[in-house]
């Protein structure tokens, strides 16, 4: 199939029909950022609590009202279900949704690979795309490819900013080299206060030394703000644990241990304490060494980063999955698809 065919395919196809698991911060800015999009409807939210669903789709200023009133979207008039099992009901609940964007805590290690595992089990096909970051996570899910392909199931991991959309743009800048000597992630967040992205901060500490994703989990609210408190909002990581390492290599870019990603977050005030960026460093056929560059406006947000990527790669995976293309990609080997 050429790519005039796929768009036609894509074109000629109705609205694709959206959930999205864990209504968070990035879960709240994901519902914003669909609003508008004529290609793709918000069917389906759930949060810790409970769980929206409506076929002509929801309204993202309500599930928001809703959520931050009273603690969850399951409390939406008309549409919302309180349970303490959203997601599995949901699930079970047979609606027909094509594709889930997972916009949920990786705490544990292992939650989001355990939510790919209910899906598969449940019976439900359809396109899952994740915003996970860590490497061993991203191992997990790797090792269900087989699964996923009996499954009927095409799961894009690794689609959110870093990795994400900078894991694609280095495997998009290597092209002018012949091999690849550094791929350098250095991200700026800024948020205006930590409790609007309370996983992101969590698993963000989980990289400090001396902290881990167990311990990291087990903190309490004020243990988070003692803990912020000492560096005056602001964490610096170094030499993360993150997915782009591994994404990179199985591209057959570089071998993991080329990648590092490090950053600075600021969790009292919007604006970027850097300007986020990537680097990639190779040697050209021509035996020149060099690097390209490729920056972020320090205007987009964290939410704008994750969630722009996190649908596009959801609309390129429900391009394979109308092919009978199943398992499991990333976002260094496919290319994402806009969303109007
Ligand atoms: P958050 O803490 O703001 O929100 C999490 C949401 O998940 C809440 O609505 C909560 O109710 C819901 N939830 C928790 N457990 C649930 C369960 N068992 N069932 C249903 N819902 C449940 O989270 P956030 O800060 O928006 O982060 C979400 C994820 O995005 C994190 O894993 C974070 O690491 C990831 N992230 C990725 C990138 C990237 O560039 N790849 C950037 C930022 C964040």
């Amino acid at each position: 199939m050429n790519v005039g065919q796929l768009m036609h395919l894509t074109d000629s196809s109705k609205q694709i029909r959206v959930g999205v698991l864990g209504f968070g911060g990035l879960g709240q800015a994901a519902a914003k950022v669909l609003a508008p999009k004529k290609e793709m409807v918000l069917v389906a939210v759930a949060d810790k609590k409970g769980y929206a669903y409506s076929p002509q789709g929801l309204n993202a200023q309500e599930c928001i009202a809703a959520y931050q009133s009273q603690g969850s979207v399951g409390y939406l008039d008309g549409f919302g279900n309180l349970t303490n099992r959203s997601i599995e009901d949901l699930i079970e609940s047979g609606y027909p949704i094509d594709g889930f964007f997972l916009a949920l805590p990786n705490l544990p290690n292992d939650f989001i690979p355990s939510v790919a595992q209910q899906f598969m089990k449940s019976g439900w096909r359809g396109v899952l795309v994740d915003a996970i970051k860590r490497t061993s996570a991203v191992e997990q899910l790797l090792t269900m490819k087989e699964q996923m392909q009996t499954a009927g199931i095409t799961y894009m991991t690794g689609c959110g900013a870093t990795p994400g959309l900078l894991t694609a743009a280095a495997a998009l800048a290597a092209q002018s080299y012949s091999e690849i000597h550094r791929v350098e992630i250095t991200f700026g967040v800024g948020i205006a206060n930590w409790e609007a992205y309370r996983a992101t901060i969590r698993e963000d500490i989980a990289h400090m030394p001396g902290y881990n994703t167990e311990t990291a989990r087990a903190m309490s609210d004020a243990q988070v703000e003692a803990l912020l408190d000492k560096t005056n909002g602001v964490l610096t990581l170094e030499n993360m644990e993150h997915a782009d390492d591994i994404m990179l290599e199985l591209a057959g870019i570089c071998p993991r241990d080329r990648v590092m990603v490090g950053g600075v977050v600021d969790t009292r005030n919007p604006k970027k304490p850097l300007s986020t960026n990537v680097k990639i460093t190779g040697r050209t056929f021509e035996g020149k060494i060099s690097t390209h560059t490729f920056i972020l406006g320090d205007e987009t947000s964290m939410a704008a980063n994750v969630c722009g990527p996190a649908f596009g790669y959801l609309k390129a995976g429900m391009g394979l999955h109308q092919q009978g293309i199943y398992g499991i990609f990333t976002a260094a080997e496919i290319m994402p698809r806009f969303v109007r």
